[in-house]
């Protein structure tokens, strides 16, 4: 099977006046049709660098990319714009709705870059509809939730059928129960087919992924897949906490 997305010994390097940021030192990675990753790390690991990479909105200082078996480290920016509108959605943790446009409008837009003029409403009326906000059409940002709010902003994201949905922190801005909410979508795009790949923070969001994939000073350091033993591991750490207060008790007895 070939991979979606086929990252192979990527660099990136920002020069900052004399000096230079090695934000990717040598990153490989292979994503495959029906996977949903979580990357995670600490911050300034190179997650948003890595992110901008496969999202085609930058290019390696050196490595290979391949998109669906197409080397794009070496398309020119048009070629680039083309297939990142093509075959990748973005959701951000700022949701960057226009304010003044209804949910429709804001779901139109990626068609009218596009050029897709026809059957424009039709689309995003569905793609409204599949993210539960078919009786919302006409409504503008601030009149929703901060959740409908993103919700928005995936169906804008999955308008223009990609294969490929990339998520930077989506529900940093949100409570823990609409956090669930958009994770409990994303689950149901990727039982769908969307290959879906998401940077957080929090464990409890990461969990609804497939596999993980662990950053630290620009390289990989763990992928792993989620199986109940990860997970039983991850809530054991938030243990010993309780045993160190335990140990306490005793001593002070
Ligand atoms: P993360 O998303 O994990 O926080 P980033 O990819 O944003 O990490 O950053 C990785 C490193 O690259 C950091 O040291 C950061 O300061 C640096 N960096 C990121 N973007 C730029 C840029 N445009 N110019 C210079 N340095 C950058």
């Amino acid at each position: 099977m070939t991979p979606v997305i086929e990252v192979q010994d990527v660099h990136k390097t920002y020069r900052l006046g004399k000096t230079h940021v090695h934000a990717l030192r040598g990153v490989s990675l292979k994503v495959y049709p029906g996977e949903f990753v979580a990357i995670m790390g600490p911050s300034g690991s190179g997650k948003s660098t890595f992110m901008n990479i496969i999202g085609c909105l930058d290019r390696p200082t050196s490595g290979s990319y391949r998109l669906d078996g197409v080397e794009v480290a070496k398309l020119n920016d048009n070629q680039l714009a083309e297939i990142r509108n093509r075959k990748i959605g973005f959701v951000f943790q700022q949701f960057n709705l226009l304010p003044r446009a209804t949910a429709l409008r804001n779901v139109e837009l990626p068609l009218l870059y596009n050029g897709r003029f026809r059957d424009r409403h039709e689309r995003a009326k569905r793609a409204l509809e599949a993210v539960g906000l078919g009786h919302r059409l006409n409504s503008r940002p601030n009149e929703l939730s901060g959740g409908e709010q993103q919700r928005v902003a995936i169906a804008r994201a999955l308008v223009n059928e990609p294969s490929v949905i990339l998520a930077d922190e989506p529900t940093g801005n949100l409570d823990s129960r609409r956090g669930e909410e958009i994770m409990a979508i994303f689950q149901r795009l990727n039982d769908e087919g969307k290959v879906i790949v998401l940077v957080t923070h929090e464990w409890d969001i990461a969990r609804h992924a497939k596999r993980i994939v662990r950053f630290r000073d620009g390289k990989i350091v763990g992928d792993e897949p989620v199986t109940e033993r990860l997970i039983a591991e991850e809530v054991l750490k938030t243990l010993p906490a309780l045993e160190d207060e335990e140990e306490e008790e005793v001593v002070t007895a």
